[in-house]
């Protein structure tokens, strides 16, 4: 995918893993893209205020990447975790549903640990995940489509019947409409 196809006014980073990786993680994104960027937290204050950022950043047209979310996330993160995912997990290209693949955005565990690498201890082998037919998600995940624009939506496709992954999870946009959304 281009960035051209992708139409994203701004991103709300996730709390949970900025603690870890800390608000650095997000410069190179920052940097190349020029677009608002706020952590965000778990309480409602913590996600208005950061939604509140966002939107003054967008009508100003001048994005900023702002840690919304201080008492729990620093600029560093947490080096001894970091340090941890760094000798136990090596980066690996893989395929996300609706984006296809995208280099060095998946992790794998390092061989010296491979004793407790799960793909190797039992013999499964996955189908190749396929995008369900008429799913929109691509295009959701991209900003290019609202989830009512997605013909499969609330007819054939619900949190009780997903078809696509932005349905299955409730942290899904697909799902959050559904929820919240009177469409
Ligand atoms: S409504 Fe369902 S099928 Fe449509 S984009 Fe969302 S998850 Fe995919």
């Amino acid at each position: 995918m281009q960035t051209k196809d992708v139409k994203i006014d701004g991103f709300i980073l996730p709390g949970h893993v900025s603690v870890i990786i800390g608000t650095k993680a997000y410069l190179p994104l920052f940097e190349k893209y020029k677009i608002p960027c706020v952590v965000a937290g778990f309480e409602p204050s913590d996600i208005l205020q950061p939604i509140s950022i966002l939107v003054e950043q967008i009508e100003s047209s001048a994005p900023e990447l702002i840690n919304g979310y201080p008492r729990a996330v620093t600029f560093d993160g947490n080096k001894k975790a970091q340090k941890i995912m760094e000798d136990v997990f090596e980066t690996v290209d893989v395929a996300w549903r609706g984006l296809g693949v995208i280099p060095k955005s998946g992790l794998r565990i390092r061989k010296k640990f491979s004793a407790f690498d799960a793909e190797k201890m039992i013999e499964f082998s996955a189908p190749e995940s396929k995008d369900p037919r008429g799913c929109a998600c691509g295009e959701i995940l991209t900003g290019l489509k609202i989830p009512p624009e997605c013909p499969l939506y609330k007819k054939v496709c619900t949190p009780m019947d997903p078809v696509g992954p932005c349905m299955v999870s409730s942290e899904g946009t697909c799902a959050a409409y559904y929820r919240y959304h009177n469409s």
